[in-house]
């Protein structure tokens, strides 16, 4: 264990493409320092360099369409649920994936083109259902026999359609990002898709185009994409193919994932040797676009030396839902400035003792008023903020060349107090 750590020890390789220090040796995310980011935004605050999530977007086309030409890179849009996000990456020329017309709506409203949208959901209204049929998304994904009824009914022309199929798999991940297994609340069973498929091809309002399949999420092992073409391929032929998301990403030093050109490699390799070659290929990428494209920007409130040192951060699991809800391991330094090196726990602010960013972790002994940076947290972590402890969600801001502009504003005391109807307050007041 190193006895002095400096800002050269920060692994610059968690954090987006192309990260640097200064020549004063700050830390800046798209040519910007951090420290100034944080005098003018504010903490916490979630940094997004944007020239490093457009080359993202491209290289993830690329490695898609120069295999398979009839390929279509949407981006899963709860994994970043911002127009500006789902704008940019519309403008690299992604579709994107939505979930409920409330996604649906943001990805409108960012610029997406829902004719290169695809709609999802395991429980979708009629309000989801109208919302799509209006937009004239590319497919609506029906996930279960209901979907099909309701199309049925607020339908006025053959709505194109997509078949979820649970292609009982049991995706090597955290049991909360298994999708595919035989228990699954998602798609139809792989014994009933026969008997699905020829009910929906009963109903003269959805024209049933192709099967999709999403085995589950942060998956590090490209067997498993290669598994989900083998089941889709059990069934009959059709026309376009959906294999989702899943695809893991790096979060510490120690971890190591497959490329966006292994994962495009073997995924379509698949899909040529079992599906064939002219078939329509989607994929529905979230935290691989998005992760290592964002990082987290806090500032230390306290510190407390005892059995365990913890320092505690001005944000938490109101900003990071991940490290509580999956257990993820994250990598936080404390940054732009060199001194002693401590293990401490990272904590957050909120009312709970499970809200923490990362257990004994080696950073610069820690000090009121420190940044502390926490590297790929591009992905689900903006989709989870929340209110605890009425934490005021943070803002989001693009870093590019730099220079930086506001996202998505930090939240304010008065959009929460907006929705309050205040019934008692005359009492309070004594009237
Ligand atoms: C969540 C989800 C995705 C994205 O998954 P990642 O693991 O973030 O890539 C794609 N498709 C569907 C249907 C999903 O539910």
């Amino acid at each position: 264990m190193a006895d002095t750590l400096t800002p050269a020890d920060i692994d610059l390789s968690l954090y987006p493409e192309g990260t640097e220090l200064d020549s004063d040796h700050r830390l800046m995310i798209g040519g910007c320092p951090v420290a100034q980011l944080a005098d003018e935004y504010g903490t916490p605050a979630y940094l997004i360099d944007e020239g490093a999530l457009r080359r993202t977007a491209r290289d993830y086309i690329r490695a898609f369409t120069s295999r398979h030409p009839r390929s279509l890179v949407l981006f899963a849009s709860k994994s970043f649920p911002s127009a500006s996000v789902i704008g940019v990456l519309a403008q690299e020329g992604c579709g994107t994936d939505v979930a409920s017309a409330g996604e649906l709506g943001l990805a409108l409203a960012g610029g997406a083109d829902a004719g290169r949208a695809v709609f999802h959901g395991n429980a979708k209204t009629d309000e989801d259902i109208s919302a799509a049929v209006q937009a004239r998304v590319r497919y609506i994904v029906i996930d279960n026999l209901d979907d099909m009824e309701r199309i049925a009914r607020l339908a006025e022309s053959p709505v194109p359609v997509l078949l979820r199929v649970s292609p009982s798999l049991d995706a090597k991940t955290h049991t909360a990002m298994m999708t595919g297994h035989d228990s699954s609340k998602f798609g139809i069973p792989a014994d009933q898709v026969e008997d699905v498929i020829a009910q929906i091809r009963r109903q003269p309002m959805v024209d049933l185009r192709g099967l999709h399949a999403h085995v589950g999420s942060q998956l590090l092992d490209l067997s498993q994409f290669e598994a989900a073409v083998t089941a889709l391929a059990e069934f009959e032929r059709f026309g376009v193919y959906d294999f989702g998301g899943g695809l893991g990403v790096r979060y510490v030093s120690a971890d190591e994932a497959p490329s966006v050109e292994d994962y495009a490699g073997a995924l379509v390799a698949a899909v040529h040797r079992k599906l064939g070659t002219d078939v329509e290929l989607l994929v529905e990428p979230g935290r691989s676009m998005v992760a290592r494209n964002g990082i987290t920007a806090y500032r230390v409130v306290t510190v407390k030396r005892g059995v365990r040192s913890h320092a505690a951060v001005d944000g938490g699991m109101g900003d990071n839902l991940e490290v509580s809800l999956y257990g993820q391991p994250f990598q936080p330094s404390v940054i732009d400035r060199s001194g002693p090196a401590e293990t401490v726990d990272i904590v957050g602010r909120h009312c709970e003792s499970g809200d923490r960013i990362a257990e004994q972790v080696q950073v610069v002994a820690p000090a009121v008023g420190d940044l502390v940076t926490v590297p790929v947290t591009g992905a689900y972590c903006y989709t989870m903020s929340n209110n605890y402890n009425t934490a005021l969600r943070p803002p989001v801001v693009f870093c590019d060349q730099g220079s930086a502009r506001l996202a998505v504003r930090r939240e304010t005391f008065g959009d929460l107090l907006r929705r309050e109807q205040l019934i008692d307050a005359t009492v309070q007041a004594g009237g």
